[in-house]
């Protein structure tokens, strides 16, 4: 019998849904390259639930308990005696999701003494000390590709939202106002603008993708180089380095993962690259970017807006400085928590823990580390380290809420 600790963010303050906005989700084939979707042997939830809070439970309790495991679920993680420290002891997997992440530090990982496997039902494994993972021999695996679109969909979203000024627009209404000179001496046209990706992977590429039937010049930035075929048919622009791309566009969106290399990527000095007027979006992680060094870009008009949906740590606490800087467009962390990739996320966890009980190999495209290096996606996409540094502030979230 194994003990599964799985941690997820709280039911909505009304409570866990009894009905939902819509009766069905799309269905969808496969991934734009081809991979299949999760193929757990079966699921225990209607798709299109809410899933990722604590009383969806991944849709997992009856799967494990029926074959005798025993699972906990909490949103209590960070801080003195959060209930993920006190089970665990003798948990052999622990699971949780970027948006509410489990920090699984150097620190706790020594204290795990049967701790087998880090399962992120999602993408970004960076929550987890991954050296200290490949030190301790543990599998840390996450649901490749399960809300690469999602995440794309929200880059187009804030992208729109900040070249045209639809928030405090939108805000004007609210007020009762018809200000339409306070709404469009910020406002402009995506059309024509030159538009930069750090990183071309799977949400990276997306984003391309959609952005070119917006009339965009399109560049990207990658330590992989896209083939020849795809930057033909998209007119892109490779560029060597972050300075040569900041350079020349008007929109830079960040869709990397966090790793030592990429930590803190945007700062005083980058920033300085940038066009004047550029818009930033990052929907990627919180931590590629220096925090004051972004709100300082915003107050001095450096940048004309930054958006997207990744803090450091999450819960962001109340005082966090994005949470109140001018001209930005930030959610709490959403894009890729949609009720249609929860289906996908939970399913694909599903195969996971079928995969590692069966004694059956892990799709390599859902590994980030095993047998102590990193592997599969891991191996692709990250850099051995840790980027978990400074995590232990997340529970100041709860002292400030
Ligand atoms: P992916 O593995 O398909 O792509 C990552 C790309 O980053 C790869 O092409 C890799 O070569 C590139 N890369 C890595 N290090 C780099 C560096 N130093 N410089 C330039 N390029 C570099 O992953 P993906 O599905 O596109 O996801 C990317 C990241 O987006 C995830 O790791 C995660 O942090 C984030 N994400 C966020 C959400 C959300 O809800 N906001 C959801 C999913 C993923």
């Amino acid at each position: 019998m194994a003990k599964i600790v799985c941690v997820l963010y709280d039911d909505p303050v009304t409570g866990y849904p009894k009905t939902y906005a819509r009766d069905d989700l799309p269905a969808i084939e496969c991934y734009p390259d081809g991979q299949s979707l999760p193929t757990p042997r079966g699921i225990d939830f209607a798709p299109g639930a809410l899933l990722g809070s604590v009383s969806g439970e991944l849709g997992l309790r009856r799967y494990l308990e029926s074959n005798g495991h025993q699972l906990v679920v909490t949103s209590s993680k960070d801080g003195e005696n959060s209930v993920l420290d006190r089970e665990l002891s003798d948990a052999e997997i622990v699971i949780s999701q970027p948006f509410w992440p489990a920090y699984m530090t150097a620190e706790r990982i020594k204290r795990a003494k049967k701790l087998k496997m880090i399962v992120t039902a999602g993408i970004g494994s960076d929550h987890t000390d991954l050296q200290a993972a490949m030190a301790h021999g543990i599998t840390v695996a996450e649901v490749t590709y399960c809300n690469s679109n999602s995440v794309a969909e929200h880059v187009m979203m804030t992208t729109l939202a900040l070249v045209r000024n639809y928030l405090p627009s939108y805000q004007w209404v609210l007020k009762g106002g018809w200000n339409i000179a306070d709404c469009v001496s910020r406002s402009y046209d995506l059309e024509g603008m030159h538009v930069g990706t750090v990183a071309a992977g799977r949400i990276g590429l997306r984003v391309l993708r959609l952005m070119k039937p917006f009339g965009t010049h399109l560049h990207y930035l990658d330590r992989h180089r896209l083939p020849a075929s795809v930057e033909k048919e998209l007119n892109l622009t490779h560029h060597a380095s972050l300075e040569s791309l900041a350079k020349v566009c008007d929109v830079v969106t960040l869709n990397c993962p966090l790793h030592p290399e990429t930590e803190h990527m945007i700062n005083a000095d980058s920033l300085k690259h940038f066009k004047r007027g550029a818009y930033l979006i990052n929907t990627a992680r919180g931590k590629l970017c220096d925090r004051d060094a972004v709100a300082a870009a915003l107050e001095s008009g450096q940048l004309a807006g930054y958006g997207g949906d990744v803090w450091f740590p999450q819960p962001a606490p109340a005082d966090h400085p994005w949470r109140r800087m001018p001209h930005h467009g930030m959610t709490p962390h959403i894009s890729g928590t949609s009720l249609s990739a929860q289906a996908r996320y939970a399913a694909g966890t599903r195969e996971i823990l079928e995969c590692y009980f069966e004694n059956r190999p892990i799709r390599d495209a859902y590994l980030i580390v095993q047998g102590g290096r990193l592997a599969g996606v891991g191996a692709h996409s990250y850099s051995a380290g840790n980027a978990t540094g400074g995590s232990e502030e997340a529970a100041r979230f709860n002292q400030s809420a």
